[in-house]
């Protein structure tokens, strides 16, 4: 008798575990909704065609974008009361350094101005500027959390990384171009890959968000220019990916990407 309580016991222990170990395999990110992937749509340096062209297609659709403000860009200045109303309706203002510093000992940066090298730039006056910028959004937005994107994705203030010494600063850092995830594992949400979107059809865009989808992580897009201004994308591209996503709305949760980095590190803790 007492071998056979034994045997059922052992059996029933591998049973179990053999079964919760299928089930972490299988269990999807747990986005809400049940949505199967993440996208963020992102648009950087404060440019006219994303208060002309993109705002009215994502608002059409109820879509919340993000937007990294370089504040010395003529349209922050100009429009700065266009800004603060989109922060109202829930789009994200975020950081995106307040003069835009490059680097211009990279290859093809002719077009980095002497005067605005990061080569030459200290890591403390770089902290400096990028907490400068924060004090400047927070009077538009009243927000305390916020997320940043790295200029031209260069981690080098003269020679030494300066992210670290932001990190605390940011719920989310958008930090260098890279793909899709594969598994939500991978993903550090203080250094994120971004999809960087000049050129992109509309196919390509929504094959990306396929893509995503199929991974069930999330999908990063930085968009420039909306049919207009540097490293754009045509308006009909944008407005092909924001059709589809508005068609398969079950499938994608599409918030800012504030919202979606203080979901995962929610998930991570
Ligand atoms: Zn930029």
């Amino acid at each position: 008798m007492k071998k056979i309580v034994a045997g059922f016991i052992i059996a029933h222990f591998w049973s179990s575990t053999w079964s919760a170990t299928t089930f972490a395999a299988d269990v999807p990110y747990p986005w809400p909704n049940n949505a199967l992937a993440a996208v963020s749509l992102s648009y950087d340096d404060a440019l006219n065609s994303q208060l002309d062209n993109a705002i009215p297609a994502l608002d059409k659709h109820g879509f919340k974008g993000s937007f990294y403000l370089t504040l010395t860009s003529p349209v922050f200045n100009t429009r700065k009361l266009e800004w603060q109303k989109i922060a109202k309706h829930g789009h994200e203002l975020g950081n995106h350094t307040i003069h835009h510093a490059c680097r211009k000992s990279l290859p093809n940066r002719g077009w980095v101005a002497s005067d605005n090298n990061l080569d030459n730039v200290s890591v403390s006056k770089i902290v400096a500027e990028i907490k400068t910028a924060n004090t400047i959004l927070k009077q538009l937005d009243n927000q305390s959390k916020r997320t940043f994107t790295v200029p031209c994705t260069d981690n080098l203030a003269n020679g030494a990384d300066y992210l670290e010494a932001i990190t605390p600063l940011f719920v989310g850092i958008k930090s260098k171009v890279g793909t899709t995830p594969k598994s939500m594992d991978d993903v550090d949400i203080k250094r994120v890959s971004v999809i960087s979107a000049e050129n992109l059809t509309g196919k390509q865009l929504i094959s990306l968000v396929r893509e995503a989808r199929s991974h069930g992580t999330m999908v990063n897009f930085t968009f420039h220019g909306i049919g207009g201004d540097h490293l754009s994308i045509s308006s009909k591209a944008h407005n092909a990916l924001l059709s589809f996503l508005a068609k398969n709305k079950a499938d994608y949760w599409i918030d800012t990407f504030l919202n979606i980095s203080l979901h995962i590190t929610l998930q991570q803790e």
